[in-house]
């Protein structure tokens, strides 16, 4: 069976009111529309992705989808990717608003084990509001367990969805209002509650989140003929931070604090100093798995806080630098990261310029 998922994704979203359209704006740390390839994606279900937008270099090359561009209409849009799809043979299709970034695997295995015995599968929800119905002059009741909110992916056999959206000429909202409108059978099926739809901006902060907290401290000693690196910045100095690595304390120190907030043991325990393999390694080595963890996780970072302990050198002068060479490392917006300078009056180590150390606290969030 040769299953198809076409997403519409090349709206305006005039209600949304955003310079940025709708579908790229980000959702629980990505594209809106993106959520909808990933799930896709992740499903096997599909020979292919056909992904409809307004921009097609919005989208990084993929073998398991095909970008093409979408029209000013939503019903165009489809019936363009129908015909895109039309000589490969195609079996079933389905067709999904890129605007429901929140279905399930579930629902898409669900909707295909019904298209065995359809033509047309659809979900919907019932409402929770009590519900009338305008008609010229008159309002009048209805039972809301008999209204039906669909809500798509909504999947079809191929060739009977083809055929009606070649004909028709008029603007419809989806495609099960195709087959309605030409008295074809849907089998209707439960959809999910969390399949909202996002309409306006408000409906983006309502998914719910998980914050965590992670602390990490370093600290190196200072010896000479050896080059000195902070937050990933080469900084000129009479001294470099001995270490089995290159020494960063402030990336160690950040490493740490992730870990912490990840509830993943310690830098220690990733990267072993008994290890040769992580001898004399660059820092930023060890931070982009963790990055990689946090975002594969679904984390994203809130804000970093850091206090570098030396007496030299001066923190003002390399601030702006080391910011940026975080923000690039850890692929964050430079305004939430902070950067302290703090000296110890020349007491101990540090004071007399034998070491540097430096702390940090992170704060993470994990979309449900
Ligand atoms: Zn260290």
């Amino acid at each position: 069976m040769n299953n198809y998922f076409i997403i519409l994704a090349a709206g305006k979203g005039k209600r949304f009111g955003s310079k940025i359209p709708k579908q790229h704006t980000l959702y629980k740390n990505k594209p809106l529309f993106l959520h909808s390839v990933d799930t896709a994606i992740k499903s096997k279900l599909f020979k292919k992705i056909i992904l409809v937008l307004d921009k097609v270099n919005a989208f990084k090359k993929n073998k398991n989808v095909d970008v093409i561009k979408g029209c000013n209409e939503r019903y165009l849009s489809s019936k363009k990717a129908l015909q895109y799809i039309k000589n490969k043979k195609v079996n079933n299709v389905f067709i999904h608003d890129a605007a429901r970034p929140n279905f399930t695997i579930n629902l898409l295995k669900n909707l295909k084990k019904n298209l065995y015995k359809n033509k047309a599968v659809v979900p919907y929800i019932n409402t929770q509001s009590s519900t009338k119905y305008k008609h010229t002059n008159k309002v009048i009741n209805i039972k809301r367990e008999r209204v039906l909110l669909t809500q798509t992916p909504q999947c079809f056999d191929f060739k009977t969805l083809y055929n009606l959206s070649k004909k028709n000429k008029t603007l419809i909202t989806d495609e099960a209002t195709l087959f309605l409108n030409n008295n074809k059978k849907i089998k209707f099926i439960k959809g999910e509650e969390s399949n909202i739809k996002i309409t306006k901006k408000t409906d983006l902060n309502n998914s719910p989140t998980k914050t965590f907290y992670g602390i990490g401290f370093d600290i190196h000693r200072l010896v000479k003929n050896k080059k000195l690196y902070l937050g990933g910045v080469k900084v000129p100095f009479h001294s470099g931070l001995k270490a089995h690595s290159d020494g960063d304390v402030i990336l160690h120190c950040i490493v740490d604090a992730l870990l912490g907030a990840l509830r993943k043991k310690d830098i220690g325990f990733f990267y072993p100093s008994n290890k040769n393999m992580f001898k004399n390694i660059r820092s930023q080595k060890m931070l982009a798995p963790v990055i990689l963890l946090l975002k594969n996780n679904n984390f994203s970072i809130n804000n970093l806080d850091i206090n570098l302990i030396c007496e030299k050198p001066k923190v003002s002068k390399l601030r702006n630098k080391i910011i940026n060479s975080l923000a690039n490392l850890m692929q964050i917006n430079k305004n939430i990261i902070n950067l302290k300078g703090k000296t110890v009056e020349k007491l101990g180590l540090i004071g007399k310029e034998n070491a540097i150390a430096c702390e940090a606290i992170v704060s993470i969030s994990k979309y449900e």
